[in-house]
């Protein structure tokens, strides 16, 4: 069978990582969470007091970093590393969800993280979720899904996450965040979020993780089939 490369692209908290990590498991693909990157990057300049806004601080600063991910068979998820330590937990931060935003409309920032994300995509055979993978990182994916949810479903979702890790954050705060971010994710000069002409919406707002699972496998399993039909003829 061909193998080919699955994007996911949406606003925050609509689901993508959870369902680019299940599309993944059953293709047998690799999955990667570009949003971990950035992420990654927030936090080593957090620690590092490196002001985003200096170029030449920023340059400098991402030359120390190296990013990997690496497989938990406990959690069966990819784990981000930073510079060898796992920062899988401290990247999911309400500090780092505050600033991400604006590290990752930082020029620099992307090329670095983009150029990783293509060698990452070599072999082929990955699902990678974020918010500019189908339009500027891979263009030429062979299926791209554009994921969507209403805004009080996602609200409600990552309220749920973070506050079990935070019982002390408000509804409020977590609206706050996901607006703000997708505002500016929408808005940067460089590679803003956008939906790829070519990808198919999926609008999970009523759909359980199981369904949502279902309605993309089938996609991908045509994809695949169709391609690998084609090839052979
Ligand atoms: O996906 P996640 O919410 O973890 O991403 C965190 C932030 O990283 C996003 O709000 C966005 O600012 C940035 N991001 C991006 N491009 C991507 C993935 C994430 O700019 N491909």
């Amino acid at each position: 069978m061909k193998k080919i490369i699955i994007t996911i692209d949406g606003y925050s908290s609509c689901g993508k990582s959870t369902l680019a990590k299940e599309l993944a498991k059953e293709l047998n693909y690799v999955f990667l969470d570009s949003g971990a990157m950035y992420r990654a990057i927030t936090l080593y300049f957090l620690r590092n007091h490196i002001d985003w806004n200096d170029k030449d601080a920023v340059v400098e600063a991402l030359q120390n970093i190296s990013m990997e991910f690496m497989y938990n068979r406990e959690t069966n998820a990819c784990e981000m590393f930073l510079n060898d330590e796992n920062v899988e937990w401290l990247i999911r931060d309400m500090l780092v969800a505050e600033n991400v935003s604006e590290v990752a409309a930082v020029r620099e920032v992307r090329e670095f993280a983009v150029a990783q994300q293509r060698k990452m995509g070599n072999g082929k055979g990955i699902v990678m979720d974020g918010r500019d993978i189908g339009t500027t990182v891979f263009p030429k994916a062979e299926l791209k899904i554009f994921l969507t949810a209403d805004p009080s479903v996602r609200v409600e979702r990552r309220f749920k996450e973070l506050y079990e890790r935070n019982p002390n954050i408000t509804i409020d705060e977590v609206k706050a965040n996901l607006e703000m971010r997708d505002y500016i994710d929408s808005n940067r000069e460089f590679s803003p979020l956008r939906q790829a002409k070519d990808a198919i919406v999926l609008d999970n707002s009523n759909l359980t993780a199981k369904e949502q699972l279902k309605t993309a496998l089938k996609l991908a399993k045509e994809k695949i089939q169709d391609l690998t039909t084609a090839a052979a003829n």
